[in-house]
């Protein structure tokens, strides 16, 4: 019964190369859903593209990708002592958010490889301006604590325009590699001719697995369906149906992350009546589907089960066949599906 990705395999290898020569010493990052591709798959494509390091979101994530990719597992959440589920050995590396977190790491026999965090303008986790310029000194200084020291990291948020705050964190605590986030490659490039001695590497995850997502389509398989007429009730809520037609029982539920959208963002009045119109209950209390058959976005009967949705086709429009596909919206991100189709 599946929900289904389809790639088209060759432009989606192509755009993955042309990313990644676009962009020297680009770290892809697979992590969380593995951007609905899931991060097994994401570790063998990073090894195919013969990235020297993969960023993960956290240690839980690690025992995935380490059997599928050969290289450098760089482990973006910071470590805490309460982590109980932290991976050692000599391809780890760790990021480091607090002084204290540093010197129980280092207190490790086999000298941890670490990475230092800024707590940039994102706010998110990090060292602050002080702390991180002294903590730095002593990680490269001759009494450096037991750990090797693989670079800095900054977590930038995604307006652009941030190339200020970068410069200040590079003169607060000068080493030979940063690791930045969601500056683009414009930004990289100036930074760059500005510091040519540094090693600028990106961690890059959505531009790189989904780009501009022309070589991907989600499609959900038709499980069953009904003819209905005015009145009938239908579903766990026994709605009436409103007009003839037709009940479509189709693949995709909550389960799968169907029509539980992230918080979006919405800062212009248009994205606002975009995300309340796909999101949005009409007057008669129903909801627009991601699903589309013939063209168009068919309207829930209910709110999604945990694997089906019931969606409603008005008569008129020709129904689909059990066992057939039809369109459906995802957000990669937030999506599981129940089977990735690579050509
Ligand atoms: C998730 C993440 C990234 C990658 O983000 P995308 O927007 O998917 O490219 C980079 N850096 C950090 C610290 C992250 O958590």
């Amino acid at each position: 019964m599946p929900l289904s990705l389809y790639v088209d395999g060759p432009r989606w290898r192509d755009h993955l190369t042309a990313t990644t020569a676009a962009s020297a010493g680009l770290v892809p990052v697979a992590k969380g859903n593995g951007y609905g591709f899931g991060i097994g798959r994401l570790a063998r494509r990073a090894e195919w593209l013969k990235a020297p390091t993969l960023a993960v979101g956290t240690y839980r994530e690690v025992a995935e990708v380490e059997r599928r990719f050969s290289g450098d597992i760089l482990v973006m959440q910071p470590w805490r002592p309460f982590c109980t589920d932290v991976h050692y050995g000599n391809r780890i590396i760790h990021t480091i958010g607090r002084t204290e977190d540093l010197s129980e790491l280092a207190a490790r026999a086999e000298r941890p490889r670490v990475v230092l965090e800024a707590l940039t303008s994102m706010r998110r986790h990090g060292l602050g301006h002080a702390e991180f310029a002294h903590v730095s000194r002593a990680a490269r200084g001759r009494a450096a604590p037991g750990v090797r020291l693989e670079g800095h990291a900054l977590h930038l948020p995604l307006s652009a325009g941030h190339l200020p705050e970068v410069e200040r964190w590079l003169a607060n605590a000068p080493t030979r590699r940063w690791f930045v986030s969601h500056l683009d490659a414009g930004e990289i490039d100036q930074l760059r001719k500005r510091h040519p001695a540094v090693e600028f590497r990106p961690r890059v995850g959505t531009a790189l697995w989904l780009g501009d997502r022309s070589f991907l389509a989600a499609r959900a398989t038709v499980l069953d369906v009904h003819p209905v007429k005015r009145g009938d009730r239908v579903g766990y809520r026994q709605r009436a149906i409103g007009r003839e037609g037709f009940l479509l029982v189709l693949a995709g539920g909550t389960s799968h992350g169907i029509a539980l959208e992230a918080p979006t963002a919405a800062v212009s009045a248009r994205q606002r009546a975009t995300a309340l119109a796909r999101g949005g209950l009409d007057a008669a209390g129903r909801s627009l589907s991601p699903f589309s058959v013939g063209g168009k976005l068919r309207w829930f009967v209910e709110p999604p089960h945990m694997q089906v949705s019931l969606v409603f086709l008005p008569s008129g429009v020709a129904a689909p066949a059990v066992g057939d596909e039809v369109g459906v919206q995802v957000r990669n991100t937030t999506t599981t599906f129940d089977r990735v189709v690579v050509s």
